[in-house]
């Protein structure tokens, strides 16, 4: 099995500490987490993915929105130069405990936050890095 995400969603991954927007997005997201910090493959792909997938069928669905499509090829450049590799849809990543790392580094630099522009979140987000990622779910066993 591989974990779906969307380019953004590679960072989010990050300061995930079990808030969201519905109860039934933060209990996907939850099972989510496990699966990534356990070690499973993420395969990059465009468009919703498997966090978006509860919110999917409701009226205030974002998911399609240009604005998130173009948070996703920012934090797809922003990922890709990091790495030194492409990330975009198909490219398959394993979320270790070294990949975290320099991701979170780099975010807590903002380095790579260019796709955080505007974001509602950006404030807890903010907290969560500052705070040294303290609480996050996603987390390499
Ligand atoms: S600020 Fe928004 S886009 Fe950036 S990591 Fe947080 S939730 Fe994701």
């Amino acid at each position: 099995m591989t974990v779906r995400l969307r380019a953004h969603h590679l960072l989010c991954m990050l300061t995930f500490v079990g808030e969201g927007y519905t109860p039934a997005f933060t209990a996907n997201y939850i099972r989510i987490a496990e699966r990534l910090s356990s070690g499973e493959e993420i395969e990059i792909v465009s468009g919703p993915d498997d966090i978006c997938a509860p919110l999917l069928s409701g009226r205030s669905a974002h998911c399609h929105n240009a604005s998130v499509c173009t948070r996703d090829a920012a934090a797809a450049e922003a990922v890709s130069c990091l790495l030194g590799m492409p990330a975009g849809d198909g490219t398959r990543i394993v979320p270790d405990g070294k990949l975290l790392a320099r991701l979170r580094r780099n975010f807590a630099a903002g380095t790579i936050r260019r796709a955080c522009t505007d974001c509602e979140w950006s404030e807890l987000c903010d907290t969560v890095a500052g705070h040294g990622f303290k609480g996050v779910l996603v987390a390499a066993r």
